[in-house]
């Protein structure tokens, strides 16, 4: 394990560059250290978080009084047409070995941010591509009991940016093994890879501070609303959902700003830090947009972004 720091700023952690210190901090490894790092916890009576690549999290600006557990590496590996990779492994490290070896299915996940367990854990998906599709087993440990647990595809509870590990936070992620296509010519697979890229930048470039799509997509049962929306953008809507953006536009919120916190005039579920935006001005204007949208739709509006030390 390594050594456990003290008073670590929390924000150069993460996409957003919003957030005060932790009091502790860890990197770990492997299940050994995990452990290590939990007894320390119990130890000292400390709240455990366990962090990923920081990209889908807002800290307050008072940060955070227990440890943060911050999973780094774990391995990856291809065989055949599955790929194992550990928690901590950069998701895009992981797209680009499946191009490497000629594996298709992850491609159009190029330009998640995060890492492998975290994308697991949310069911990271973008243009068509979902994970939990291609997962074919998890290894996790179940932090309450130190259990560890494998589970399948099916047991995983894959939905729209859910899983069980997001259900059950004390399940943490420590693995999982894809399974792929075979017989992928790498050289279009990186073709594609390049062409979702352009498109992630065309549609919001991805290195504002932000932590991505803000709000979840909300079910929304007005079919009236369904019929604007696809009016209004020329596309279907997809699953009952309407894009949280399109409703935060509607509301006349593109743009909107408080303090250092805005939204996105390119994608109005981006909140973005324009620069010196503290975790109060974030929440203030996810309020405001929360607020707006559901008096002006009845729909309420659910944050996709995890808040911690609130
Ligand atoms: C510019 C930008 C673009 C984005 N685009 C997309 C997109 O297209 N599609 C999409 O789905 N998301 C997108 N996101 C959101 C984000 O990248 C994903 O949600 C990502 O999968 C989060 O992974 P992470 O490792 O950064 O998680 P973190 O931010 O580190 O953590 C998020 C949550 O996951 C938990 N967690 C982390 N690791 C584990 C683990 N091993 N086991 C259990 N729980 C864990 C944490 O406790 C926390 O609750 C985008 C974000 C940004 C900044």
């Amino acid at each position: 394990m390594q050594k456990i720091q003290e008073n670590v700023p929390l924000a150069p952690l993460t996409t957003f560059k919003v957030g005060g210190t932790a009091r502790y901090y860890v990197q770990v490894t492997d299940t050994t250290s995990l452990m290590k790092a939990r007894e320390f916890a119990e130890k000292n009576k400390l709240k455990e978080y366990i962090f990923g690549g920081g990209s889908n999290i807002l800290f307050s600006d008072k940060g955070f009084s227990g440890i943060i557990i911050h999973m780094v590496g774990g391995g990856k590996e291809a065989e055949n047409d599955r790929i194992y990779a550990g928690a901590g492994v950069p998701l895009g490290d992981v797209v680009s070995l499946a191009q490497e070896r000629g594996l298709s299915g992850i491609e159009r996940l190029a330009g998640v941010p995060g890492s492998f367990g975290g994308a697991v854990r949310g069911n990271a998906g973008a243009f068509g591509t979902e994970i939990g599709n291609i997962v074919e087993k998890v290894k996790a440990i179940d932090l309450k009991s130190g259990i560890l647990r494998e589970f399948s595809q099916s047991d995983c509870e894959f939905g729209y940016r859910t899983s069980i590990f997001k259900k059950y936070p004390h399940l943490l992620v420590l693995s999982a093994d894809l399974r792929l296509k075979k017989g992928a010519d790498p050289d279009a697979l990186l073709a594609t890879m390049r062409e979702t890229l352009a498109k992630r930048e065309a549609k919001h470039p991805q290195d504002i501070p932000s932590a991505g799509s803000f709000f979840v997509n909300p079910i929304v049962t007005d079919k009236s609303l369904h019929e604007i929306f696809e009016r209004d953008s020329g596309m279907p809507s997809k699953n009952g959902r309407l894009p949280a953006g399109w409703l935060i536009d509607r509301v006349g919120l593109r743009g909107k700003q408080i303090g250092g916190a805005k939204i996105s005039n390119q994608h109005p579920n981006y909140l973005i830090n324009t620069g010196n935006a503290t975790a109060e001005d974030i929440i203030t204007l996810a309020s405001i947009a929360k607020t707006r949208v559901r008096n002006e739709f009845s729909i309420q509006l659910k944050e996709e972004v995890q808040y911690v030390g609130f």
